[in-house]
């Protein structure tokens, strides 16, 4: 059985702001340590709970931040960026479940640290369905689409929240609880391996409690951008239309396409300001 694990860092135990998530942070080196850690964790909680094969995804900014000889040797690893599926990119190829770890609430959610979707310079909310969609709804989307239930989901107590909400059945691991956008409290390093090692077992021992998460189709998104030239640039991409001074729109059939066209929105608006 193979299984996916994406892993980003704003939702990393100990993790609060920039001085760790921004490559020139001054806490970067010993907060991407923490993520490898967490990562590490997971990886043997989802072997633990029967799983023969694992591939890791890097998903924060460049997608460079876990270091090949400190990763788990038996799991794969995927890094750099762009990437077709970028935060789950590999979980197309025959996984049967995907794990979240250092994820983080949707751009616009309170007492949740870190919070944005996607592209935090551009992107004021993401509607899919009528309905807000943080990178958890997102990304379980890809994963729904490419036959793997998303069992578990790691991060600050907000997003878990927001995971139970849209997940029936996943498991949750809070690994600290925001107290504002850029403070937490936080498990000790220690607690939240464990925690996440013994939530990623049960998760993978039990993925069949867990149905496929996916998107009624014809998928309407909707993304909210910050200012209103991010609009006239995304309003360029083939199929967008512009239904609002800062809001742009796009339905297809197919999410994995929607989910490229979110992308490719996102991209284009982040070029200017
Ligand atoms: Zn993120």
């Amino acid at each position: 059985m193979k299984v996916f694990i994406s892993v980003d860092l704003e939702g990393i135990g100990g993790v609060v702001n920039r001085r760790h998530t921004a490559e020139e942070g001054k806490e970067y080196e010993y907060a991407r340590r923490l993520m490898i850690e967490e990562a590490n964790a997971a990886v043997q909680g989802a072997f633990d709970g029967g799983a023969t094969e694992v591939v890791v995804n890097d998903s924060h900014g460049e997608m460079g931040n876990l270091l090949p000889e400190m990763l788990h040797q038996e799991a794969m690893l995927i890094s750099g960026s762009p990437k077709p599926l970028s935060m789950v990119e590999g979980v197309q190829t025959g996984c049967q479940a995907a794990i979240f770890v250092g994820y983080h609430a949707g751009a616009g959610t309170a007492a949740a640290v870190l919070d944005h979707t996607y592209v935090s310079r551009a992107a004021h909310q993401i509607r899919i369905n009528g309905r807000p969609a943080g990178e958890t709804a997102i990304n379980a989307g890809v994963c729904g689409a490419c036959g793997a239930p998303v069992v578990m989901v790691a991060g600050d107590k907000a997003v878990a929240e927001e995971a139970r909400a849209l997940i029936p059945g996943v498991v949750t691991v809070a690994v600290k609880e925001g107290l504002g956008r850029l403070a937490a409290i936080s498990l000790h390093p220690e607690k939240a391996r464990a925690a996440i090692r013994q939530g990623a077992a049960e998760a993978v021992r039990n993925l069949q409690r867990v149905a496929l998460f996916k998107f009624t189709s014809p998928v309407a998104l909707e993304v909210d951008l910050l200012y209103t030239t991010m609009a006239d640039v995304a309003e360029l991409v083939p199929g967008v239309r512009r239904i609002g001074g800062r809001t742009v729109a796009f339905t297809h059939e197919d999410y994995i396409t929607v989910f490229k066209a979110m992308r490719a929105i996102l991209a284009l608006a982040g070029t200017v300001v």
